[in-house]
């Protein structure tokens, strides 16, 4: 497969990574807050939820409703396989450059 394809269907493959999220599904334990509940000692609310990313160097949390947490752990993974694709295309971007460069040298010479 010559480069020019290669790069074709890792850019496809990048475009089907376009629902991807950012970050990672953290588990809470859920506390009502109200004083003397059973939850201070630990018997918790049930869990809950959260998208957890970083921004500007806090992190960042997002509440996510239950039925959604399935697919949010998708959309994560997504964003991982579009990382991949670009780490396969800047590699192969830099291979291009290294031959392009062997060329010009050569013509130099
Ligand atoms: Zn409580």
């Amino acid at each position: 497969m010559n480069k020019k394809l290669k790069k074709e269907r890792l850019l496809e493959q990048i475009l089907h990574c376009e629902d991807m999220l950012q970050g990672s599904i953290v588990k809470i334990n859920s506390r009502c807050g109200k004083k003397g509940c059973k939850c201070e000692r630990g018997e918790y609310h049930g869990i809950s939820y959260y998208l957890s990313y970083r921004e500007g160097g806090r992190t960042q949390m997002v509440y996510i409703p239950k039925h959604l947490v399935a697919e949010v752990i998708q959309r994560i993974e997504d964003f991982k396989r579009y990382w991949d694709l670009g780490v396969k295309l800047a590699k192969l971007n830099l291979q291009e450059l290294q031959e392009k460069q062997k060329t010009t040298h050569k013509r130099a010479r």
